[in-house]
């Protein structure tokens, strides 16, 4: 698609520092002015088909190609390579579920952060917390973070930032 055109009916995301695919695709759909209410959507707008349907899962299997990455670059106005930091590096296991939540990092900057899921990843460098792998107050799993709109549960409406409280310390 043409660049300039997409431009003109597409309001650009900026991304976090670390944020997954999942969240920034989540983020950048409901963006006001873009309304993607499904990947599917998106997906064809970026002539990727359903293949973001299952990006915003963490199913990478085949693994995103720079040809499709430079596809949604078009479309989300974000460069091909910082979309592919928004994935694995390479040589790294990924692990789709659970979807894994460091509630201190959410309270400072509101975002899924890739390397959360990265398959040996229990506990955040940056706090020293065990990641939590469910709501601390009702015990369900975290959606997809494509699904994170409040930033809270979606059951009990806890906000993940003040999840942090019950997050364990790990040395
Ligand atoms: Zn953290
Ligand atoms: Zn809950």
């Amino acid at each position: 698609m043409d660049e300039l055109e997409t431009q003109l009916w597409l309001n650009r995301v900026e991304p976090y520092e670390g944020e997954s695919i999942s969240h920034f695709l989540g983020r950048f759909r409901r963006a006001k002015g873009n309304k993607f209410s499904a990947p599917s959507g998106l997906g064809k707008v970026a002539g990727l088909g359903a293949v973001l349907v299952r990006w915003e899962k963490f199913y990478f299997n085949p693994f995103p190609s720079r040809q499709e990455l430079e596809a949604l670059a078009d479309v989300v106005m974000v460069d091909a390579d910082r979309l592919a930091q928004m994935l694995q590096p390479k040589g790294v296991t990924m692990n789709p579920r659970p979807i894994k939540l460091c509630g201190a990092c959410y309270g400072e900057s509101p975002c899924h952060r890739i390397e959360w899921q990265f398959k040996d990843a229990y506990k955040c460098d940056r706090h020293q917390l065990r990641l939590l792998l469910k709501c601390t107050n009702c015990k369900r799993p975290f959606p997809i973070p494509a699904l994170w709109v409040q930033g809270e549960c979606p059951r009990c409406s806890l906000p993940f930032a003040t999840m942090a409280r019950r997050q364990q310390r790990v040395e």
